[in-house]
């Protein structure tokens, strides 16, 4: 079938890649990889041999326009990213966006996301989280971002790399607080997977104490915002209060 296949690869452990996705990789006409050397250890561990062609951050609206001219004669085409879901803090919105309006069909499959991954062991509330990708690097911008986001009660998440480990977490100790909550999931799914989890000053204090855990790949999430004792309305008030509302004129 003519479309574009968004088909996510592993993030470490190359058995989490799924039957439909190795399928689909080799019956494409192509295959758009962020780096097609990288990719190239994957695809031919599976034995796939599909013509790939390069679409990364640098060059990918000059290629969204070429790929629907791809489709147009009939080609169907994957995209593919180094790791995990394409489009996730990786290329790939442009030329979705691109393909969806010449009228051409996007067909997703599902599989690896760091974040996802991470959180559903992280022991944070699943239930509501925002996804935030990296924090900015510049340090200005790095704090207005967490100011902003201070009081969202929402699981925070976001992706970090090596070298901006510390900044990051020093700068949610300093914003949203030493006591907030955090996980920091590393290399989630592959040898040295590990789970630090703690109070924000903690967490940063094991990190700064071992030079291993500020290397590899890496998410940190934050529970919510949620209101101190002191500073909530105690239960039995709110309810006191509903019921005078109720019995007042
Ligand atoms: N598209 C990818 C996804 O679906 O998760 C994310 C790509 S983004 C460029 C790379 C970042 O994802 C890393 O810096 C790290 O924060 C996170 N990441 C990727 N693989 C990871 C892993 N195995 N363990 C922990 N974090 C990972």
């Amino acid at each position: 079938m003519v479309a574009l296949y968004i088909v996510p690869t592993p993030i470490g452990n190359f058995g989490d890649i799924s039957a439909r996705a190795i399928e689909v990789l080799q019956q494409v006409d192509l295959i758009a990889c962020e780096d097609t050397r990288h990719s190239g250890r994957l695809l031919s561990h599976f034995g796939i041999e599909t013509r790939k062609t390069a679409l990364h951050d640098h060059n990918e609206r000059d290629r969204a326009q070429w790929i629907v001219e791809q489709l147009n004669e009939g080609k169907s085409i994957a995209l593919i990213s180094d790791a995990g879901t394409p489009l996730i803090s990786d290329p790939g919105y442009h030329l979705v966006n691109h393909v969806r309006q010449a009228g051409h069909r996007v067909v997703p499959l599902p599989g690896a996301c760091a974040a996802i991954t991470a959180l559903s062991a992280s022991g944070l509330p699943s239930d509501r989280f925002s996804f935030e990708g990296f924090l900015p690097s510049k340090e200005k911008a790095r704090i207005d971002k967490l100011e902003f986001l201070k009081e969202d009660p929402r699981t925070l998440i976001f992706y970090e790399s090596p070298h901006r480990i510390l900044y990051s977490l020093a700068a949610i100790v300093d914003v949203l607080g030493a006591d907030r909550q955090v996980v920091m999931a590393r290399e989630v799914t592959k040898t040295f997977e590990t789970f630090l989890s703690g109070t924000a000053a903690e967490v940063l204090a094991l990190v700064e104490a071992d030079d291993n855990q500020q290397k590899g790949e890496m998410v940190i999430m934050c529970h919510g915002f949620t209101l101190s004792d002191e500073e909530g309305i105690p239960a039995v008030a709110v309810a006191t209060l509903k019921l005078l509302c109720e019995e007042l004129p």
